[in-house]
Parts: structure tokens; sequence; C-alpha cells
């Protein structure tokens, strides 16, 4: 799944119209540069964030994805998104390939710290002294090499591939539905827009995502 999943929940978008880099440069707010020159400004923002994410609910397209996945339990959700929706919708061990907004880390203990129901953070510092970090890939950072081992080890073998609202242009989940292809999977995108990827899919649906879902799952469920 990918940002236009959450933005039929109602969470911004980041790049598209409207989105949050248009009023925020990332450059003062999304990169460990700036975390460097300012934590607190960029812990700021990203608190904003997690209140706005809260004020936001799970659409039926991430019920049934949950129903899916509670009744086959060999379904996996592999996601670009940072809000926790799926968890909220009850989705358990969701591939965060950009990571999570309600994960904080210490990098000089290695510590983690995930709460996902407070907007607020609960401490902005770590017991040693040091600025909790938002466990997210910023810009300029690299992914997290065992989330990306995951994604592609459940993507390669899987046997239906449905990519959700993404324009498919970030890396490397651009490069998930050749991965499932090659393994022999039946591949379906769901997005409203044409993507530069659509003409790879087996089917593509032209709508909301739970629309899309639910005329597809809900006599399986
Ligand atoms: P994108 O913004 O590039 O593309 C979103 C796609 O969703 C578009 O193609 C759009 O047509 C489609 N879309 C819009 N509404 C839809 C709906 N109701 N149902 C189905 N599809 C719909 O998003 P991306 O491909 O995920 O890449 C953006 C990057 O920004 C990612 O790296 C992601 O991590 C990050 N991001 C995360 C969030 C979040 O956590 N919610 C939000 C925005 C961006």
């Amino acid at each position: 799944t990918g940002a236009g999943m959450s933005a039929e929940s109602g969470v911004p978008t980041y790049r598209g119209r409207g989105g949050i880099w248009h009023e925020y440069k990332w450059e003062n707010y999304a990169c460990q540069t700036a975390f460097i020159r300012n934590p607190a400004h960029v812990i700021d923002f990203h608190e904003l964030r997690r209140i706005e994410a809260l004020k936001c609910e799970p659409h039926v397209g991430h019920k049934i994805i949950t129903a899916l996945q509670t009744k086959y339990s060999n379904t996996s959700i592999v996601t670009q998104n940072i809000d926790g929706m799926h968890q909220r919708a009850g989705s358990q061990e969701v591939i965060e390939l950009h990571g999570s907004l309600w994960r904080m880390r210490c990098d000089k203990e290695g510590k983690l710290f995930e709460n996902l129901s407070q907007g607020k953070y609960a401490n902005r510092k770590c017991s040693c002294g040091e600025f909790l970090r938002p466990d997210i890939i910023w810009f300029e950072d690299q992914l997290n090499e065992s989330t990306v081992v995951n994604a592609t080890h459940v993507i390669s073998q899987c046997d239906l591939f449905i990519s959700i609202g993404t324009s498919g242009v970030v890396w490397p989940a651009a490069g998930f539905q050749q991965l499932a292809k090659k393994g022999g999977a039946h591949c379906i995108e769901i997005n409203p827009e044409k993507t530069e990827l659509s003409y790879l899919f087996d089917d593509v649906h032209r709508e909301p995502a739970g629309q899309v879902l639910s005329r597809l799952f809900d006599s399986l469920l």
C-alpha cells in the first residue's frame, strides 16, 4: 500500500496537491541533518503528523485487509506508509518499508520505543539523555536492510500481489510488481489514476481502494 490508501482516510499526502512538502521544506524537518541541527523542531513536526493522523480513522479497505489476514494467515502487508493505519485497523506484522511515526529510537543505545495511541510524545529523550529520533526513513537515509529482505521474501513467494494507492515511482516498492510477476503471481493494481506501472498489471481497478476491496473480497470474508 501507498499514500493513496491513507489519503482515503483523510491523511494528508506529502507530494501531491496540498501535500505537506508544499508547506514545509523537508530539508528542515525530515532528514538527519535537520535533526542534528534542531532535534526539538523536527520532533515537533512529527508530533503534529501524529496528532493529524489520529484525527483520521481506518476505512473499509483497511478493515477488509485485516479480515483477509485474519482468515488467511499467509496474507502479508507491505506498506510505504508511516502512519500506522493498518495496525489501527487491527492488522498484525505490517512490513513498514519507511518506518513508523509511532516508533522512536535512541541511536546511541539502539533502543526502540513504540506507542500507537498517543499523539503527543511521552518522552522526547532517552534515559541516557539523547534525543529520541522518529524511526522513519527520512530523505537521504538508507532503508533498513532486514525490512527490505522481509518484503522481498514475501513478494517473491506470493501468488496474488495487489498494489493499492501507490504511484509506483518510489523505490524499492516501484520494483515489487515485477518481483511478484517473476515469481508467478497474478498482479492487481487499485488506483483511481493510471500510473507508470499500470501496463504491467494483469488487472487494473480505477476506483478508490475501499470500494474495490469491498467488491473483490466481501464474498470471501
Ligand atoms: P504517491 O503520493 O506517489 O501516490 C499515491 C497514489 O495513490 C496516486 O497514484 C493516487 O492516484 C492514488 N490514490 C489516491 N487516492 C486513492 C484511493 N482512494 N485509492 C487508491 N489509490 C488512491 O504515494 P506513494 O506511491 O505511497 O509514494 C509516496 C511516498 O511518500 C512514500 O515513500 C510514502 O512513504 C510517503 N508517504 C506516506 C504517507 C503516509 O504515511 N500516509 C503519506 C504520504 C506519503
